[in-house]
């Protein structure tokens, strides 16, 4: 088969997070979602998802001007060729960001298609779903505010996750929060690389009496393993680190510098479908605990989700804890009881809803 387009479409979706006070890499929080639909001179349609957010403009510049022409009139059915093809041509516009968020999105709506040709579940492409069930944890964005906080990691628990992530950067906020949750739940702090080395071992010692299940990316720059070795040494807590790493070749050194308890790739992020099984194979070998970065919405959680059922023992996954006014694979995603089930129809077992899609596109 050959492919016929490649169209990044962005979505700006409604959404209430608790607060009006709430901001993402310098910008006005926005809930984004950047779908890569491709199509194929048979007709059959894939749907990905880039990183999006606030952050999606470059995103989408990169699909229209760079990748695009370059996958239209190509076979689609050797993802890994196609991939790596395309990660060799590209890697002098940067390992991490724009480029490869892209080619993240087109990977996943490649093994979407790859699914529903096969009529099989992207989990079983994968090597089959050893889970169908998942536990997920709730993903508070930065309050920011006590009480809010307490208000809404109480409400989280209420609602049935089974553990809650602030992303704090005051450990009087985690204070607050254990209080609000009591001793038994886990939490964890993520706190988007704020600290020098010495900042972040002195606030991890300063954190232990809270029980934190992890504290996540806490010195900048996130790339420095060798000193996120050291805040998990001397700051004796355990750290989570992942979704600002770039490759399989990336979380080598992470392991090899003993930096992480827990992994965190993200496959809107990293390559999407393809490199991700490489990292959680890598992790699996390496015996590091993988729970992978997902704060999305959209086929970029549903992708998350066909892989986490191929990893054994079962993983959390992250839900992000907005309310959305509304959500085009929302059916697919919807918690019952505080989980998430695999939808297992073929590819990443549900297409997006066209009449949202339609209604919520931004149209430049
Ligand atoms: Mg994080």
């Amino acid at each position: 088969m050959t492919i016929k387009s490649v169209t990044p479409i962005i979505l700006d979706l409604p959404f209430d997070v608790g607060t009006t006070q709430s901001s993402f890499a310098g910008r006005p929080r926005q809930m984004a979602m950047l779908l890569i639909r491709v199509e194929t001179e048979s007709g059959l349609v894939g749907w990905g998802e880039a990183f999006g957010y606030a952050v999606w403009p470059a995103t989408q510049m990169a699909i229209e001007k760079i990748i695009a022409p370059m996958v239209v009139g190509q076979d689609e059915t050797n993802i890994k060729s196609l991939m790596d093809d395309l990660q060799r041509q590209l890697h002098l516009l940067g390992r991490t960001g724009p480029v490869v968020y892209a080619l993240s999105g087109l990977d996943i709506a490649l093994w979407d298609i790859a699914g529903k040709k096969a009529n099989q579940p992207l989990a079983t492409l994968l090597g089959g779903a050893k889970h169908t069930d998942f536990s997920v944890y709730a993903s508070l964005v930065r309050y920011n505010d006590g009480p809010l906080i307490a208000r809404q990691a109480k409400a989280a628990l209420d609602q049935g996750f089974s553990a809650i992530k602030l992303h704090e950067i005051d450990v009087a906020h985690v204070a607050t929060a254990r209080n609000a949750i009591g001793d038994h739940v886990p939490l964890m702090m993520d706190t988007n690389c704020p600290w020098s080395t010495e900042e972040a071992i002195s606030k991890a010692q300063s954190l232990q009496k809270y029980n934190l299940h992890w504290l996540e990316e806490p010195i900048y720059p996130p790339e420095d393993f060798l000193a996120l070795a050291r805040v998990r040494k001397e700051g004796r807590v355990k750290i989570a680190a992942g979704e600002n790493a770039m490759s399989p070749t990336d979380f080598r050194a992470l392991f090899d510098a003993n930096a992480v308890d827990f992994a965190q790739p993200s496959v809107t992020k990293v390559g999407g479908v393809s490199e991700m099984k490489r990292i959680i194979d890598l992790a699996g070998d390496r015996k590091v605990k993988l729970i992978p970065h997902s704060p999305y919405f959209g086929p970029g959680l549903l992708a998350t989700m066909h892989l986490c059922a191929t990893i054994e023992p079962d993983t959390l996954i992250e839900y992000s804890y907005v309310k959305l006014g509304a959500n085009p694979v929302g059916e697919a995603v919807r918690l019952k009881n505080g989980r998430l089930q695999l939808p297992l129809g073929a590819g990443l077992g549900f297409d997006p809803d066209p009449d949202i899609v339609s209604r919520y596109q931004l149209k430049s």
